[in-house]
């Protein structure tokens, strides 16, 4: 198995590369787009086709790389049915599996961050995106953000998945790569609630300021992360 997780340091943003051999066909999650150069690069040195680049939502702290890649190697574009991205080629849904020669990816989906977050669990492992972070969770304060949807996002299905389970999400702002459900369960200081509208008050009470590209990023984002046309 092929499993890269590549780092983006200006928006601390992880993305998944991931292939069952070399020769292989290949699907990335949350391509960052100064980095593609550098997808392109180990596609390259390792040999294999990227089908298919993935976006868990709409970011807001940094530009997509899924249009580029897709021009660059003709993959497929995939969000979630709920996007309002429009520039993509596949739209999945709730329990669809995303392929490609060995690998599959169950897309579940997860609103709560934004209303059009997916989580993908690939055989004991899951990809969080914003929903579920190490000892965090996504910010619920703009792009349709919903603390209770994410309450059940997070208690209703990826709590629900054995303990050993690795988490994998989208960023990490203190060089933690992985976690564990069991691990989240017990130590996220987020989910050390009793009740959902405990969880509502929680989050409600952030003050966050924005993100600092939030208005390049998301108007560039529903065009594949290019810019919009004038
Ligand atoms: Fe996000």
């Amino acid at each position: 198995m092929i499993f890269k997780q590549l780092f983006d340091p200006v928006s601390s943003t992880y993305t998944y590369l991931l292939a069952e051999r070399r020769g292989g066909e290949a699907l990335i999650i949350d391509p960052v787009l100064e980095q593609v150069p550098n997808y392109l690069g180990l596609i390259e040195y390792l040999k294999i086709e990227l089908v298919m680049a993935i976006d868990t939502h709409i970011h807001a702290d940094h530009i997509t790389g899924i249009g580029k890649l897709n021009v660059a190697t003709r993959c497929a574009t995939a969000m979630g049915e709920q996007t309002k991205a429009e520039c993509l080629s596949h739209r999945f849904s709730e329990g669809e599996i995303l392929r490609a020669d060995g690998v599959e990816l169950a897309a579940i989906y997860t609103p709560g961050h934004t209303d059009d977050s997916y989580s993908f669990l690939m055989d004991g492992h899951v990809f969080t995106g914003d929903t579920l972070l190490i000892r965090g969770t996504g910010r619920t304060d703009f792009q349709n953000g919903d603390p209770g949807a994410q309450y059940d996002s997070i208690f209703d299905k990826l709590l629900k998945l054995p303990d050993k389970t690795l988490v994998y999400p989208a960023h990490d702002y203190e060089g933690r790569t992985w976690s564990t459900i069991g691990e989240e369960r017990r130590l996220n200081p987020r989910l050390q609630v009793k009740t959902r509208q405990e969880y509502i008050n929680q989050m409600s009470a952030l003050k966050l300021d924005p993100p600092r590209l939030i208005d390049v990023a998301v108007p560039a984002n529903r065009h594949c992360g290019f810019p919009m046309a004038a």
